[in-house]
């Protein structure tokens, strides 16, 4: 059965014209369920009870099934495993700082890219998500934060799996979330991580989005690089800064490079340096954060003062830099944590 979270509104109208249903229906139906967060339609009382039933018997409405959950101590981070319909299982999170609610949701289940410091990409890849069902996780923490009297502020794509390798679906979701008639969430406060796809970059910034892009880097050398991240042989840095210069030329937004700092390998003086010299002229900031631990790999976290020594190299060159501030470790819900595994508290 179809998902109705994967229907376009035109799919939507052109069903419900075929059902005899007059037009006015499906902006109704399609406002209950993005914009007011109704989850089912059951709970669209304003809709005749026959159409009610008629939708629920031609679409489901729910492809995500909360199977656990886990809180930090600090209650400010909460992650959710959602089981799939096929029986796969995905991770989101919610995290709470000041006023802001940001939501970091996945596009896959596991990844194909295989980062080594990765736990998703320690865990291999599965399948791609479906546009609904990547909508689904920002809805799922809506419709939640709205029975607190709360929102969502922000929605990072940097949950399981890589965006851009399922480009499609990706921008369809995030397409959907940015619709005026319906979720209406600005496009300026959805950023999206890739590990650096060259070619999709570029595709992104042909199609002219306001959302936020950020890069996996973590090395400023093709050696190193390609150790960390296996995909740099296929997009080395060279190819891959063109694709980011290009992004910048045609969107002229500025780009966010991330930065994982593991203790004794990419954080080195001579690796920010490398790094200033790679960018040189091109604006962007650069957001460290101290590696998080996963399974399958030993490397350690700088320590602070190296961190703060690597951030300062970089300022010198005139890079901005920002150290991010680690969260929700403790339910390993940091970056690069998500990966399918025991459960915390099942659900409810
Ligand atoms: N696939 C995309 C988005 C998801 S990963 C990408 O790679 O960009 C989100 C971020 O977490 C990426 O910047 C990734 O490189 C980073 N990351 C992965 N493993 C990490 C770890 N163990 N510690 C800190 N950051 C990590
Ligand atoms: Fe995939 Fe991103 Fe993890 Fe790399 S860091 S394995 S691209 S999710």
């Amino acid at each position: 059965m179809l998902s109705f979270f994967d229907l376009t509104p035109d799919q939507l109208t052109q069903r419900l014209d075929t059902w005899g249903e007059p037009q006015f229906r499906a902006r109704q139906i399609w406002q209950a369920l993005y914009r007011d967060l109704a989850a089912s339609p059951d709970e669209i009382t304003t809709l005749p009870k026959t159409l009610r039933a008629k939708l629920k018997a031609e679409f489901t409405f729910g492809s995500l099934s909360p199977a656990a959950e886990a809180r930090s101590s600090d209650g400010q981070t909460r992650k959710l495993l959602f089981r799939l319909p096929d029986g796969k299982s995905i991770e989101a999170v919610l995290m709470g700082y000041r006023r802001r609610r940001t939501t970091c949701i996945s596009t896959q289940a596991g990844c194909a890219m295989g980062c080594v410091f990765c736990a998703t990409g320690q865990m291999g890849f599965r399948r791609h998500l479906s546009a609904g069902e990547i909508v689904e996780q920002v809805l799922w923490f809506a419709r939640e934060l709205k029975a607190n009297g709360d929102r969502l502020t922000n929605i990072v794509v940097m949950g399981m799996g890589e965006p851009l390798h399922n480009y499609e679906a990706t921008m369809a979701a995030v397409d959907r979330l940015n619709e005026a008639e319906g979720f209406n969430f600005g496009a300026r406060r959805i950023t999206l991580s890739t590990v650096g796809l060259a070619p999709m970059i570029e595709r992104f910034a042909e199609e002219r989005r306001q959302v936020n892009l950020a890069v996996s880097l973590h090395a400023a050398t093709d050696a190193l690089r390609s150790e960390l991240l296996p995909i740099n042989k296929k997009y080395p840095l060279p190819v891959l800064f063109e694709a980011v210069r290009k992004y910048y030329a045609t969107t002229k937004r500025r780009v966010t490079f991330e930065w994982a700092l593991i203790q004794g390998k990419n954080d080195s003086i001579a690796q920010a340096r490398a790094l200033a010299k790679l960018a040189a002229g091109l604006p962007c900031h650069v957001n460290v954060i101290p590696l998080n631990p996963t399974r399958d790999y030993a490397g350690q976290a700088t320590t602070r003062e190296r961190a703060a020594a690597f951030k300062a190299a970089l300022e010198s060159c005139g890079l901005p830099c920002t150290i991010r501030v680690r969260r929700g470790i403790d339910i390993q819900a940091g970056c690069g944590q998500l990966a399918v595994e025991e459960p915390t508290v099942t659900w409810p």
